[in-house]
């Protein structure tokens, strides 16, 4: 690799098809070895003990493992698109809660460490027309989630008075002990991590400095959005711990089926049956499109399975300029419940009718016969 970086596989000492399970063993067993706590002053445990964490945070995250496996270290330099941020703090507090919350006691979330803990990110799932993902649309949306409490200020203490420092820990949040030749840390257990104490909670909260809430939050969806993208709104998530800043809110987009549109890319595929008489002599029909009803010619003699090709009639491009196209896929009808007198002209039609109206036939029943001579 060009910048010298060891393979995460082999930081991690397992082989490049290792499972999930597989992976978070290797790396609770290494990180607990190399764990600063239990190395205090060791620069090369200290480097070793960062390794693991980037390898981790690479390998058990199913998409940029997929990168990696592709690209290697190159593959992974800017996260790009939406979310994946690089190694930015959150990814490895989320880490650290899922490895290390259930070791070093207190379990959940709530760390001692993190003061000031990000909040969580937040999904809203939104349903839109076909016709709202093609042209944009705006709307509102209430988004439930947590917003500082406004008896307390969001201080957790009732009216008037304060938290105070946590006495036992000194407001660090955690404790260290001593276990054989180890000094390992824990989460205080007067604070339960929070570094302060709150003698009189407030009654509206009750103490946790929150409330529940709906935000009414106005979206903006772009014209050619697909199911499955997500719109990302900063800060728009959930409120954050003690200070922390708020998470952010990803909106997830399904676009509802249409009863007569199909979605390929930014085309538009409208299938639309003719009768074989139309078929046959050619005619005018009137298709629905995006914009409305448009008439388009149907040449004489034409096929079933013909796609006539609408020009700039189909979505527009997410990002960037113009439309796709609308294809319209003729399906020709064979004629049902005959009378007596259509039966009788389709049979003068037939005694009529030599090969050289039907030349796909002639040519088809040819290679027939010649394929059991
Ligand atoms: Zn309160
Ligand atoms: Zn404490």
């Amino acid at each position: 690799m060009a910048n010298g970086k060891q393979d995460y596989y082999e930081v991690l000492g397992v082989n490049r098809n290792a499972s999930e399970t597989e992976i978070k063993k290797a790396y609770r067993k290494l990180a607990l070895q190399h764990h600063p706590d239990k190395n205090p002053g060791n620069k090369e445990a200290e480097e070793k003990f960062k390794e693991l964490s980037e390898a981790y945070a690479v390998l058990s995250d199913g998409q940029k493992r997929a990168t990696y496996d592709q690209f290697g270290h190159a593959g992974l330099g800017n996260g790009g698109g939406f979310s994946s941020g690089g190694f930015g703090g959150s990814p490895f507090e989320d880490i650290f809660g899922d490895i290390f919350g259930d070791i070093f006691g207190g379990g959940g979330s709530r760390g001692g460490r993190g003061r000031g803990r990000r909040g969580d990110d937040l999904r809203y799932n939104l349903s839109i027309s076909f016709e709202e993902a093609a042209f944009g649309m705006e709307t509102k949306v209430q988004i439930p989630r947590h917003q500082s409490c406004d008896e307390c200020g969001g201080s957790g203490a009732r009216k008037g008075t304060s938290a105070k420092t946590c006495p036992t820990c000194q407001g660090a949040g955690q404790v260290r002990y001593q276990q054989g030749f180890f000094s390992l840390t824990r989460p205080c257990p007067e604070c339960a991590g929070e570094g302060r104490v709150i003698e009189t909670p407030c009654p509206e909260c009750r103490g946790s400095g929150k409330t529940k809430a709906k935000k009414t939050l106005a979206l903006k969806i772009p014209a050619g959005v697909e199911t499955g993208n997500r719109l990302k709104l900063s800060g728009e998530g959930d409120l954050g711990v003690q200070g922390g800043p708020p998470g952010d809110l990803y909106v997830v987009i399904t676009v509802k089926e249409h009863p007569i549109f199909k979605r390929e890319g930014q085309d538009v595929i409208c299938e639309t049956p003719i009768s074989f008489v139309q078929a046959a002599l050619g005619c005018e029909i009137e298709v629905p499109t995006l914009d409305g009803k448009l008439k388009i010619k149907v040449p004489a003699g034409t096929q079933s399975g013909k796609v006539l090709n609408l020009s700039g009639k189909g979505i527009p491009h997410l990002q960037g300029y113009g439309r796709g196209d609308q294809l319209v896929v003729l399906r020709i009808e064979t004629p049902t419940h005959l009378t007596a007198r259509q039966k009788e002209l389709l049979e003068e039609f037939a005694r009529e009718s030599g090969e050289d109206v039907h030349p796909m036939g002639k040519s088809f029943f040819d290679k027939v016969k010649n394929l059991f001579d």
